[in-house]
């Protein structure tokens, strides 16, 4: 089938799949402690109509699924989407991000339904910091979830995501270096981006990946740049002048990766979206629900992937705020 290109050229091969808004933290950057009003059943797309959506989009060369939320793992029986996933012919790598709180029970179904990558967002290591910023005192069983992954290298590597921001992060960016270099897990901080339910994001709240860069090597010594990887990966990978560990910094704020973007997103209630800070989204959920054939469904999908937005504008006049809010949308 006939590749997915936008009109600047861009491959389109990582679909980001959200496949439910809920989650069991309360992340004061994500959304309000009350947490928001959820969508019913019926407005969710099944596992049988993400398969079917997914394996047309893989027919047209998507290469990368990543399963998000919300928090996905709230979700019953995520290990056997996976499996199904893992069965679509052309598919290289299957990934999930998650808070990490459900990985004690969920790793060894999750790894042997064939799960390959995995990112567990964690932003602080201080117990008291933590219970603040997710409203859960759960580090403890987070750390255990990671500990608990490590059993199982077929899923590889083990990102860990933490959401820089200034005057919460600076403290904690040696301790998570220490975790990236004893542990093996991939630590990479990701720039606060105005996606937050409560709209509280200020550009002068941006922790920037340079800045974190200065304060590890101003204990390290010069980092060295990890060559040869995927032309569209969003972090910027480095390791240490001894090798041990690796870290990245994704700087969507300060060094967007707009022009090497080759991502759509499918939210939880089956929306396509072309760009993180979409404003308009195309309605998969109908076209799946009614008798379009998969010809029809793959035109669909065709003709958003052509009108996908250039780039965010964020720090610019013509920046517009997403239509949803980061749980909605599955980052
Ligand atoms: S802001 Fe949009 S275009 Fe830019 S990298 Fe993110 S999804 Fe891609």
């Amino acid at each position: 089938m006939e590749q997915l290109v936008d009109s600047y050229g861009r491959h389109i091969k990582s679909m980001r799949i959200s496949i439910t808004d809920k989650c069991n933290f309360r992340c004061t950057y994500c959304m309000p402690a009350e947490g928001l009003p959820w969508l019913k059943k019926p407005e969710i797309l099944t596992y049988e109509e993400i398969v079917r959506i997914s394996r047309v989009a893989v027919d047209m060369g998507i290469e990368q699924i990543r399963l998000t939320g919300g928090e996905p793992l709230v979700r019953r029986d995520v290990p056997d989407l996976v499996y199904q996933l893992h069965q679509l012919p052309g598919l290289r790598s299957l990934s999930l991000t998650t808070n990490g709180v459900l990985l004690k029970d969920q790793a060894r179904p999750l790894a042997e339904a064939g799960l390959t990558r995995i990112n567990v967002s964690l932003d602080s290591l201080v117990r008291e910091k933590f219970a603040k910023l997710t409203r859960r005192d759960q580090l403890d069983r987070v750390l255990i979830g990671l500990e608990e992954l490590e059993k199982y290298p077929s899923i590889h590597p083990i990102k860990v995501n933490a959401v820089a921001m200034r005057d919460f992060t600076e403290e904690e960016v040696l301790d998570f270096v220490q975790l990236a270099r004893r542990k093996a897990y991939v630590v990479r901080w990701i720039e606060f981006m105005p996606l937050d339910a409560d709209q509280i994001w200020r550009k002068e709240d941006i922790l920037t990946g340079a800045e974190l860069k200065a304060i590890i090597e101003a204990k390290y010594g010069p980092l060295v740049p990890v060559r040869g990887g995927d032309p569209s990966e969003t972090a910027r990978r480095y390791t240490f002048s001894d090798g041990i560990g690796e870290i990245g910094f994704i700087n969507p704020v300060s060094e967007p990766f707009c022009s090497t973007c080759d991502r759509i997103r499918l939210t939880a209630d089956g929306q396509l979206r072309t760009c993180l800070f979409a404003t308009e989204e195309t309605d998969l959920r109908a076209v799946v629900r009614s008798d379009a054939d998969d010809e029809q469904l793959a035109q669909t999908i065709r003709r958003a992937v052509w009108h996908k937005e250039l780039k965010h504008y964020i720090g610019d006049k013509r920046f517009k705020r997403a239509n949803r809010s980061m749980s909605m949308i599955g980052g």
